[in-house]
């Protein structure tokens, strides 16, 4: 029985990461660090906030002293971010204090400058406020010491101001995983080079390099095999000099499909050789010579669809970081969508509006060669196997595009 995509994907997952050990670790500037890796465990320098912060601009109080309202309190002086009052605060006094500056001891409140008036030093306060408003407390975010990253993690926007805060300049990262990008195909020719009539151009090389790299791979283009045992075989084994191979084209059963001939002659073991999918039926993952391979076909959308679905896991395990999950986003359906076949359906579709008023639409499409339709979308609709159609206005299955 053909896997589905939920089985191929968990083979991927239990096959990659069975055995498998952390990368090795290298250093990255932090400016650099984007999308990389963390190779290690980050942990608070010191307490955060390092002093009990005040989140306005107002009075520092004690906040017996305004149970009843208006009250009245001496104004002491001034504490501004950076620095420190001198003094404490007492019974019936406060400070003028800015936010991101320190509450003075005494105080345990802040009371915002938009309740209060001040005349002379004569702060009036209007509003009553409980312990502790608009005050974090020192250490309350994270105390010295804390891990606040693990190794594993994805650094993006919010992971680099971490960084920065806690004074990690430079970084441990994890190498990238090396991946042999290779397309195959008589018919294939480099995208600088003007086509014959019957010819394409490579541009899975392409789209293949470009999603190795948003899963955070280096990718080695090697070129195109032509569709002869020989030339695959070389340019395979080549391929398997690298961390993992991922190749496109020869999966089908047509005459001239022989990519998993030569894998076979190789020794290789195949997890699958099909999915239950549209597009991407024909995609294979093998173990070869202590390497992963991946054989996606070689139409185009048909190549990003399994690369996302099998190689995506498979990458992001590589390099240190969890496999992703695959999460679906439900969105209403704009016009229904007819299902005829045992397959479960990836179509090219938009996500249309704003807000909470989004629907999604497949766009008209000529199969898994349309990368021009595939270039109209902006997310894929998931059609399962097990309806008849999925009808205007039903909730379904969205996967966003991601970069
Ligand atoms: P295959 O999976 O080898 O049967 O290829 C199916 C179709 O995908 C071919 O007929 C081409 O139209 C297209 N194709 C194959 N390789 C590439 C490539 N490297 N770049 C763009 N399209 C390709
Ligand atoms: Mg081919």
């Amino acid at each position: 029985m053909m896997l589905s995509y939920q089985q191929a994907r968990e083979k991927v997952i239990a096959a990659v990461s069975a055995g498998l050990n952390p990368p090795p670790a290298e250093v990255a500037d932090l400016a650099g660090a984007l999308g990389r890796v963390l190779g290690e465990e980050v942990t608070a320098d010191r307490d955060y906030p390092p002093f009990p912060r005040s989140t306005r601009d107002g009075y520092a109080v004690r906040a017996a002293d305004i149970s009843k309202v208006p009250a009245t309190l001496k104004r002491l002086g001034e504490v501004k971010a950076g620095e420190a009052f001198p003094g404490s605060v007492g019974a019936g006094e406060c400070v003028q204090i800015m936010t991101g500056a320190p509450v003075p001891s005494g105080a345990d409140a802040v009371v915002m400058v938009e309740d209060t008036e001040l005349k002379g030093d004569q702060v009036t306060v209007r509003k009553s406020l409980i312990v502790g408003a608009n005050v974090v407390p020192r250490g309350s975010e994270a105390a010295g010491g804390a891990v606040l990253l693990k190794p594993g993690a994805r650094i993006g926007y919010v992971e680099m101001s971490l960084l920065g805060q806690v004074g990690k300049s430079t970084v441990q990262v994890y190498r990238r995983p090396r991946v042999a990008v290779l397309s195959t195909g008589d018919e294939v020719v480099a995208v600088g080079l003007t086509p014959g009539p019957n010819q394409i151009r490579n541009s899975n090389a392409y789209s293949m390099a470009a999603q190795v790299v948003q899963w955070g791979g280096e990718a080695v283009v090697l070129g195109n095999a032509r569709d002869e045992l020989g030339e695959l075989e070389r340019f395979i084994r080549r391929g398997l000099e690298e961390d993992l191979l991922v190749l496109t084209g020869g999966v089908s059963a047509g005459k001239y499909d022989l990519v998993e001939v030569v894998l076979r002659q190789l020794g290789a073991e195949f997890h699958f050789d099909a999915v239950a999918i549209r597009p991407g039926r024909p995609a294979v993952f093998a173990s070869c010579q202590g390497k992963f391979v991946f054989g996606l076909p070689g139409n185009p959308v048909s190549t990003m669809v399994t690369f996302e679905l099998f190689v995506a896991p498979a990458l992001a395990l590589l390099g240190g970081a969890p496999a992703p999950p695959l999460q679906f986003l439900k969105a209403r359906l704009a016009e229904a969508v007819p299902q005829k076949t045992k397959l479960t359906l990836f179509l090219p579709a938009r996500l249309e509006g704003q807000g909470s008023k989004v629907t999604v639409r497949a766009l008209p499409w000529h199969g898994s060669g349309d990368v021009v339709a595939l270039a109209h979308a902006n997310c894929t609709l998931v059609v399962p196997d097990n309806v008849s159609e999925l009808v205007a206005g039903a909730w379904v299955d969205v996967l966003p595009r991601r970069g």
